[in-house]
């Protein structure tokens, strides 16, 4: 479903990815890990077409992110991105946060918007907490409703980009739940996280980045086996 064929991209002089490679199939869960810098967050958002690259190509469901016809943003609303920050919308509740890109992006109407988005909120176990604003819910909460704004534009791939690493110890667990009950009903993700726990119980492969190069793309029973590259090991060593 989603294609990295021999990816490069520079900011300016800087290589930050070089010849990058990979594939994601419909129900697949990735995982991407590696040291702070090596390109990960690069890598993930070049998939909606969020950082535009030099060399090599993208296509996702068939459709080429590079292509300067591609309409970027109608292959964003298919693709679901979570980030760090969660970046709600601060001035609209949390049920406008659900809505307003079903209704401005797909053109649905108020009320089907409302049904999807608390479906999702619901699921997220947010219901009560509709009409409260972003800044009045943990980071954890924030983080659940961000995964639902992005599960109610009905995507066909999801992207993590650290989506626990901005939060306190004890919110981590309720947001990769979410994320174990995705991965579970088949969701097709590309996460980046350094949560080993969940890379374990629900990743089907890892990649495994340094220095803008992937450097191991395998299982996971590959990855925590014994056939793991030096650098891998030793980032292994030092995380777990
Ligand atoms: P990771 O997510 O693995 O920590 P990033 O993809 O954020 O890594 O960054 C990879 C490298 O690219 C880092 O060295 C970072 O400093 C550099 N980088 C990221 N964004 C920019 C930018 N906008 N301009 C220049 N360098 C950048
Ligand atoms: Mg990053």
């Amino acid at each position: 479903m989603i294609k990295i064929h021999n990816i490069s991209k520079w900011y300016g002089k800087f290589q930050v990815l070089t010849e990058c490679t990979t594939q994601v199939s419909k129900g697949d869960v990735m995982v991407i890990c590696g040291p702070s810098g090596s390109g990960k967050s690069t890598l993930i958002k070049t998939v909606n077409g969020l950082e535009p690259f030099q060399k090599g190509g993208i296509s996702v469901d068939g459709v080429a992110v590079g292509d300067p016809k591609t309409n970027l943003s109608k292959l964003r609303a298919r693709i679901g991105m979570v980030f760090q920050n969660f970046e709600l919308f601060p001035h609209l509740s949390i049920r406008e946060n659900l809505t307003i890109g079903q209704v401005k992006v797909l053109g649905r109407s108020a009320d089907e918007a409302n049904a999807k988005g608390l479906k999702y909120l619901h699921r997220v176990g947010l219901l009560e907490q509709q009409d409260k604003f972003p800044g009045q819910l943990s980071g954890g909460q924030q983080q659940r409703v961000a995964i639902a704004r992005a599960l109610s534009m009905d995507p066909i791939a999801m992207l993590f980009d650290e989506p626990t690493s901005a939060l306190d110890p004890e919110m981590i667990n309720e947001v990769l739940d979410v994320m174990v009950g995705l991965a579970q009903e088949g969701m097709t993700m590309m996460v980046v996280t350094h949560e080993m726990g969940f890379a374990k119980r629900v990743a089907n492969r890892i990649v495994f980045m340094d220095q803008g190069k992937i450097i191991e793309d395998c299982t996971k029973d590959e990855f925590f086996g014994t056939r793991r590259s030096d650098r891998a090991h030793d980032f292994l060593a030092k995380i777990i």
